[in-house]
């Protein structure tokens, strides 16, 4: 089906086509095709486009990776903030309930806490 579509070069009707621009898809001949470090174009402009959107995705290849690491550190967050409410809620259980010995243990970690903490 690509064959086919090769048939020939847009600027030379009757040579037959090496290849696709990789930019625009348009067929050249080896005497149009324009050679790049990125691949084969049909003009310079063609290349300069396709380096420039490449250029543009390692930028964004860039970022990618840091706002992972953003994202993860909020989870973590997200996390330690429901162990710190978890571990109060047992805190306040524990100092409700007045259980003996874990009772007196809990209020002094209370006043530990409203020591530490402003009011
Ligand atoms: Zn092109
Ligand atoms: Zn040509």
């Amino acid at each position: 089906m690509l064959d086919a579509r090769l048939s020939g070069c847009i600027n030379h009707p009757g040579i037959e086509a090496t290849g696709r621009c990789k930019q625009c898809g348009t067929p050249f001949c080896g005497a149009c095709e324009v050679p790049s470090a990125n691949g084969r174009f049909c003009s310079a402009v063609c290349s300069e486009k396709y380096e420039q959107f490449t250029a543009r995705a390692r930028q964004l290849d860039k970022h990618a990776p840091r706002c992972g690491i953003l994202m993860r550190l909020r989870i973590l967050i997200l996390k330690l903030a429901v162990w710190v409410i978890a571990i109060a809620a047992i805190v306040y259980g524990l100092a409700y309930f007045n259980l003996p010995g874990v009772g007196r243990i809990a209020r002094a970690l209370l006043e530990l806490v409203h020591f530490y903490l402003p009011q």
